[in-house]
Formats: structure tokens, sequence, C-alpha cells
């Protein structure tokens, strides 16, 4: 019997309800599916501040690298607000996000039939919408040198070297071929010369894959695109910082942020989350949506550890569950025919994806 080790970062907030589901989920698909997780629970955020002082302690590092996969949930909070940046939570999940070397980020756009209602954009404009954003995660601005505040000036660096760009393209052309074979690359580059340098190498990487379309946006347009007419995109192909603020804006085209899950991969350990944050706001009420944390853990399944029909039978759960008028709190008001609480929505999705 095949047997996976899973890294399992909890997080703060409502991070511990969600991930406890998504693992009561892969518990149950495992069982029918032939095969045995053990999982190792590590600190980051806010409980690793709590615990250790720093926001990701070396046994984090060193824990992460000898797992299969890292399914997260979330960290953050106003108790930690207030630390030094290199204190806070989020400094622990940039850094190990960068020392596991996850240097493309997958976030899937998706609306289900049964929510097309959910979003604030009208159902026809919605509906069908499957979009995958590829976005590069550890290069561009976010991390370029030099960077700094002066008295009286401040700034940054937006810095990409030829094999970062190589990379990130071939893992959105690579993606686009299970798809639907179109890519559309995002940049700036009528004004910005790392764009322009971004494009020429994309047009290069494309050569490579002759049955994937190549077009290319510049990211002003493609913001606005995305809203006029989200159906015309596959896969969207765009650096740190456009993705960053893209994927945010074609999350919402499924109407509620706990519904969309996330995948980090590079050439080593990938880490699976879901896209929203810990949710203070809520935490500890048991009315999060596990639903993005529970499709992160089918991506895992997916991507990471090739088990493509517990990844189906979880995705179809889902379905199955919405389709059924399961909603929690958060898209409680579209055809629910049940309320449910973060741990029922779980129960469901288990036994469905167990069937
Ligand atoms: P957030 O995503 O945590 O919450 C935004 C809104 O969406 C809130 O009203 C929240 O209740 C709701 N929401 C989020 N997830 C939900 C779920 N699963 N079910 C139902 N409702 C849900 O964003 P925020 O409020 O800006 O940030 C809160 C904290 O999370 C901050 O400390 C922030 O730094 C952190 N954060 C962490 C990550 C991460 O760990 N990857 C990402 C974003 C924000």
């Amino acid at each position: 019997m095949k047997r996976y080790s899973i890294g399992i970062i909890k997080g703060d907030g409502i991070g511990p309800e969600i991930v406890d589901e998504a693992i009561k989920v892969l518990d149950a698909v495992s069982v029918t599916q032939g095969f045995i997780i053990s999982y190792h629970e590590m600190l980051l955020g806010g409980a690793a501040i709590d615990a250790t002082g720093v926001p990701m302690p070396d046994d984090t590092l060193n824990g992460v690298q000898k797992c299969d996969s890292v399914l997260f949930g979330a960290i953050g909070g106003p108790k930690w607000d207030n630390l030094e940046r290199h204190l806070r939570p989020e400094s622990g999940l940039l850094g190990l996000r960068k020392a596991m070397g996850t240097f493309a980020n997958l976030r899937p756009a998706l609306v289900y039939d049964e929510l097309v209602n959910a979003s604030s954009l009208k159902a026809d404009v919605v509906k069908g919408v499957d979009i995958m954003v590829v976005r590069e995660l550890t290069g561009g601005i976010y991390f370029g040198q030099p960077r700094a505040i002066e008295k009286d000036r401040a700034y940054n660096t937006m810095v990409y070297t030829r094999d970062e760009v190589i990379r990130i393209a071939k893992v959105a052309f690579e993606i686009a071929q299970k798809r639907n074979k179109r890519v559309c690359s995002v940049d700036k580059a009528n004004v910005l010369e790392v764009s322009q340098f971004w494009r020429e190498i994309v047009i290069e990487v494309a050569k490579d894959y002759p049955d994937v379309e190549l077009t290319h946006m510049y990211v002003d347009n493609a913001a606005m695109q995305l809203i006029r007419y989200p159906k015309q995109f596959d896969v969207i192909l765009t650096s740190n910082i456009f993705g960053d603020i893209l994927s945010d804006a074609a999350s919402m085209l499924s109407g509620s942020i706990g519904l969309l899950p996330s995948a980090s991969i590079g050439s080593g350990v990938g880490l699976y989350e879901p896209i929203h944050g810990s949710a203070p706001d809520i935490a500890g009420q048991g009315i999060a949506n596990p639903l993005a944390t529970i499709s992160s853990a089918s991506m895992m399944l997916r991507y990471a550890l090739g088990e493509v029909v517990a990844a189906d039978k979880i995705d179809e759960a889902i379905r199955r569950a919405l389709k059924e008028g399961y909603r929690t709190n958060d898209i409680g008001s579209y055809d629910a025919k049940e309320i449910c609480s973060c741990s029922d929505m779980g129960d469901i999705i288990a036994n469905y994806a167990s069937k």
C-alpha cells in the first residue's frame, strides 16, 4: 500500500478549524482509494511566535523538506500586527515559500454552477468560468534588491532573470496542455523593461509548446477583461505582484473567498493552501467555510501525489454537496437547503468522497 508523509501547518485564526476538516476528507478518501497518509504537524506564523518567539522555527523549515507535501491553513491576526516586519506572521510564510523554492503559485478561479448568484457579477458573465492563474512567487518586486525607505524617498526593484521567467512559463504551458490549451501572459511591456524582457522569453518558451495558443495582455487591460468577459481566459501567466492582484480579483468571480484553493509548487515539496487568510473575525465560531482547504487537499492529491482518482472524488463530492443545497454561512444566501457548520460540511464532503 502506498504511504505518504504530509506536513500539516494549521496556523492561526480559522486555520486549525479548516485544516481539521481537510484531514477528515483526506482520511476518508485514503481508506477507499487504498493509500495511507501520516501527518506531521508544524508551527508557522502567530502560533509559532507564541511558542518559539519566531514566525518560522527551524523545526518547521527542516520538517517540511522531509514530507511529500504540505497542507497549510492560514496565518496572522491582530495579536501580532504590531511586531516588526521580520517578526510578523506573514514574514514566516514568505520565508517558508522562499526556502521551499515554491516559485509557482497556481490559483484556480472556478465558478460552481450552483453558486453563480453568489458572484457580484451577473450570472451569465460568470457561469462556466474556469481560470487558472499561474503567478511567479519568489521573484519580482517583492524580493528585488535594492529596496529601502529613506528620509525623503522609498523604493523597491522589480527584477526577473531569464531562468526565473523560463521556469514559470513552462509551468503555465504544461498546465495549459492539460486544460484548454491557451495561455495569456500578462505584463506591462509598454512601460516596464522587465516586462519587455518577460514577454520576449515567454515567446521563446512558447515555441516548445506548439499545441498551446499564446496571447499577451497588459495588466491594466487584464484587470478590466477579468470583470468584463472572464470566460475568455484559460491559463493566465504573470509575475508576482500582478498575479497577487489579479488572482484576488479573479477569486471574487466565484462569490466567496472561502471556496478557492491554491498550490505553491517548485522543484521540491509543494505547499497547498486556501487563498484566504486566517479570518480572525469568525475564528473559533465553527462557521468558516472549509471548502477552499478541502479543495487544496484535492490539488495536493492531484499534483503532488498523483492520486488523481481520489482528487476527482473530492471535487465531485464538493459539487454534489453544493448541488444538494448544503452551504456554510458565507454562501448561505444562495439556494441553501441547509446551513452547515464548518465541521458539518467536512462530514458531508468526507462521506460523499468516500462513496
Ligand atoms: P481574510 O481572508 O482572513 O478575511 C477576509 C474576509 O473573508 C473576512 O470577513 C473573513 O471572515 C472572510 N473569510 C475568509 N476566509 C473565510 C472562510 N474560509 N469562510 C468564511 N469566511 C471567510 O483576510 P483579512 O481579514 O484581510 O486578513 C486576516 C488575517 O489573515 C491578517 O492577519 C492577514 O495578514 C492574514 N492573511 C493570511 C494569509 C495566509 O495565511 N496565506 C492570506 C491573507 C491574509
